[in-house]
């Protein structure tokens, strides 16, 4: 068994449970990619059991903090169990949900989602990429399923070394899926779409969105950076008139279209814009176009703490255009999922939009991910996605 030792003061975070080592804190010790370490402090004494990623950054991802543990396949099927019956605890009403979210459920560089009798997994770890045999056969023998799909395409796995991989696991056919979620259906592609195939972790902020509409009975509703139409198709599920609906990407626009079908809604209360959001809310303002309700949910501006002041401006400048579109009592659903932006400078961030645009607003929701996207108190990175729910001053 290999080890790495630390150097002196940097075993804090792993005795605090945090997964991560970073090639700064090793005094000495390597290994291959993803094999087992035993990680020890300064003076040699157990900290975690750990897989080594010679080329990353984070050099250690912790598996365990028990000595007496061993990373072994009973290892990857207890930490399994142990997530899928999490699920259980959740509310979730959809039959899309993450089963495995990584470093929260004790199992870094590991995305797991299921939708409908399908999985897609994502290895994104030396680690990870090192058991994804054992990974997957755990994973059908927990849930009994036969359709197993790798979506291990995320930029991060060039950060590992690892070449993108996708296809079959297991199993075969249609990569075309429809998901049943709140009183809605919404279809999907785990080959092509975006994550593993969709944002399931709106699933919440969705179905507040339709109890909006359902409340404020919307005439107008803007679904800006609407990506295949899941805000538009709960705006429309609440009994809003007319949405309109805008997006950089034709095929995703294509997909929204096509959910709107799929739930039997009338095409004439959808409308859909290929065009730049930015430059869409200008000339709407210039137009004194007015929505009593807005989605703003913009790709990540911000993957770290690094990019954290460019972003800044980028959301300040949507969030001030978004407000200063609004009708007054008007509601603004505004997102970000950076995670180089925590949740109190994104308040900050809104705040001064309002106070560009002249706009006051009452937050009367505050929103993360859906909670099988959990965030746990060891690992407070795990929370990248936050958004507040506005109410701007009649
Ligand atoms: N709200 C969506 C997810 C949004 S993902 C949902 O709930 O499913 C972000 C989307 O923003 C992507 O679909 C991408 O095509 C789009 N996008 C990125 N930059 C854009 C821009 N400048 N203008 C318009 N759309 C943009």
């Amino acid at each position: 068994m290999k080890s790495i030792r630390l150097k002196e003061g940097k075993e804090r975070s792993l005795l605090r449970r945090h997964p991560w080592v970073f090639d700064g804190a090793i005094a000495r010790g390597s290994a291959d990619p993803g094999e087992t370490v035993r990680v020890e402090s300064h003076n040699g004494e157990f900290l975690a059991w750990a897989a080594f990623s010679p080329s990353s950054k984070i050099r250690a991802r912790a598996w365990s903090f028990t000595e007496a543990e061993r990373i072994d396949v009973p290892f990857f099927a207890a930490r399994i169990a142990v997530a899928l019956a999490a699920r259980q605890l959740f509310d979730i009403r959809s039959d899309g949900l993450r089963l495995i979210h990584s470093e929260s459920d004790g199992l870094p560089g590991l995305v797991v989602d299921r939708y409908g009798d399908t999985l897609v997994a994502q290895f994104t770890s030396c680690g990870s990429e090192r058991w994804k045999s054992v990974i997957a056969d755990a994973l059908l023998a927990q849930t009994g399923l036969s359709r197993l799909f790798e979506r291990s395409d995320a930029s991060v796995r060039a950060l590992e070394g690892l070449p993108d991989v996708t296809g079959w696991l297991a199993g075969s056919g249609d990569t075309a899926i429809t998901i049943r979620e709140h009183d809605w259906k919404l279809g999907l592609d785990i080959a092509s779409g975006h994550k593993t195939g969709f944002y399931l972790d709106q699933r919440d902020s969705r179905a507040r969105f339709a109890a909006y509409a359902r409340h404020r009975r919307f005439e107008r509703v803007l679904n800006c950076f609407c990506y295949t139409g899941g805000f538009s198709v709960a705006a429309l599920s609440g009994g809003a008139a007319q949405v309109l609906s805008i997006d950089s990407s034709a095929p995703a626009l294509a997909k929204g279209a096509a959910n709107v079908a799929l739930n039997g809604f009338d095409a004439a209360r959808a409308s859909w814009l290929d065009a730049d959001v930015n430059a869409s809310l200008r000339r709407f303002r210039q137009d004194g176009r007015a929505f009593d309700a807005i989605v703003l949910d913009p790709p990540k501006f911000a993957p770290t703490v690094a990019h954290a002041e460019r972003a800044a401006r980028a959301y300040k400048d949507l969030n001030r255009l978004a407000l200063s579109v609004l009708e007054p009592g008007g509601v603004l659903f505004t997102y970000s999922c950076s995670g180089g932006i925590g949740a109190d400078l994104f308040h900050k961030i809104v705040a001064s939009s309002g106070a560009d645009a002249g706009v006051d607003a009452f937050i009367v929701e505050r929103m993360g991910g859906a909670p099988d996207h959990p965030m746990t108190i060891a690992f407070p990175e795990g929370e990248y996605l936050k958004g507040l729910i506005l109410v701007k001053k009649p």
